[in-house]
């Protein structure tokens, strides 16, 4: 008798499984957090060094090859502009819906002391002209070395267009660009390999860490912000997929579960980026379009981030017994969206860019020390809000150029 093959779980259930480990794991270990923090995270942050390793060049090539294979400026203009009012329109609805939920509930919240608040907020640049020129690198490699994925997209887009514009010449395929693309791709698959292993080094220490006794009486923050993340997803992405990209929303939610997965594990967009891009294209969104519109959304469209810092800016205000007037909740939500812009994709920096929100109303930027013990866990949430976002946009972004090249050639084909 012939043996049959062993099946391999596919990718998603090693993950699940993964993070049900952690969980289990995280809680046996909540007395001896040192252990998780010395021997298991180090795993995590082996994977994560390797994500970190392999995204900047993505980024680039498969930018780069989206712009080359578009072949026409105006198509990749209309792409970037609808990409961009997207994510503005979807974050600017986060952050009013977060306010508006948190304000319902603002009595739930509990009133923390505020008299021994000390906070020293990370050096930031929110000022929107330095967060300008900070997009332009002035030099080619610095944006690689330094991890910043702004100006590698701008250097993508350069590079791209100057390519577009004189491959014609040398009657040029492009092909050296797409090699580069797909070695980059397959790397990320290998890593990829990884993710269970990764997702359950680096959520384990989380859980041993900030075990039950640390959400105390902040429980409800939380409750809230995670309420709002879930109805925020359930009603924006599912009605936009639905309506706007021609995918049910169950199956979006299904076939985006490895990334949530990943996202809530790593809470780093950027880390979470390689497996974004699979899950979308195998949801149907074409893969020069998923190339160009999620490195972007990782990097500047934050609907979990936005929804975050309306909650929080409610509960600090409540803590220091201030009420926020209507249009200092208008002011939160340009800022935040904003902010949103200029938060990196990577733990933390969400939290950074509460400072700009909170001074932008006047609020006391001491403040943020009430919420930042938590912030992981707000931060593994939001996160996976802010790849979900993104997705949803490369589906629409797809399915409207389909149609609008179906139109076309319609027109072409009924002229005489
Ligand atoms: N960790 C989030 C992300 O990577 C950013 C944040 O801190 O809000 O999307």
């Amino acid at each position: 008798m012939t043996e049959k093959p062993k099946k391999k779980p596919a990718l998603s259930t090693q993950i699940f499984i993964a993070l049900v480990l952690a969980v289990g794991a995280g809680i046996i270990l909540t007395g001896n957090p040192g252990f998780a923090k010395d021997y298991i995270r180090p795993f995590g942050t082996i994977f994560l060094n390797l994500i970190k390793w392999i995204v900047g060049p993505l980024v680039f090539f498969s930018i780069m090859s989206g712009v080359v294979s578009l072949r026409d400026v105006k198509k990749i203009g209309a792409i970037g502009g609808t990409t961009v009012l997207y994510y503005l329109c979807t974050t600017a609805f986060a952050v009013t819906f977060g306010l508006l939920f948190a304000n319902l509930l603002k009595d739930l919240f509990p009133v923390l002391s505020t008299a021994e608040l000390a906070y020293e907020p990370a050096a930031t640049s929110v000022n929107f002209m330095d967060t300008l020129v900070g997009i332009f690198p002035s030099n080619f490699l610095a944006p690689f070395v330094e991890g910043n994925m702004l100006q590698i997209i701008v250097s993508a887009l350069t590079i791209g267009f100057a390519l577009m514009l004189i491959g014609h010449r040398f009657n040029m395929e492009f092909k050296a660009v797409d090699i580069c693309n797909d070695i980059c791709m397959k790397a990320m698959e290998l890593i990829l390999k990884l993710s269970p292993i990764g997702v359950f080094c680096l959520l384990c220490p989380v859980i041993a860490e900030n075990g039950p006794a640390v959400l105390g009486s902040l429980a409800v923050v939380l409750l809230v912000a995670y309420l709002c993340y879930i109805i925020h997803m359930a009603v924006t992405y599912s009605l936009s997929v639905r309506a706007l990209g021609g995918v049910g929303p169950v199956k979006f939610f299904r076939g985006m579960l490895p990334a949530m997965m990943m996202a809530f594990s790593s809470a780093s967009s950027v880390g979470t980026l390689p497996l974004n891009l699979d899950c979308s294209e195998k949801l149907g969104a074409d893969r020069e379009i998923a190339s160009f519109v999620l490195p972007l959304g990782a990097t500047i469209n934050m609907d979990g981030t936005a929804i975050y810092q309306g909650v929080c800016a409610v509960f600090i205000a409540t803590c220091f017994g201030i009420n926020l007037t209507f249009s200092q909740m208008l002011t939160i939500v340009l800022t935040a969206t904003l902010a949103s812009v200029g938060t990196a994709g990577v733990p933390g920096a969400g939290m950074v860019m509460l400072a700009m929100v909170l001074q932008s109303v006047g609020l006391p930027v001491e403040g943020i020390a009430l919420v930042a013990g938590i912030d992981r866990i707000f931060d593994m949430g939001r996160t996976v809000v802010n790849i979900t976002g993104d997705a949803s946009c490369a589906i629409v972004v797809s399915r409207m150029e389909h149609r609008r090249a179906s139109k076309k050639e319609n027109k072409i084909n009924k002229k005489p």
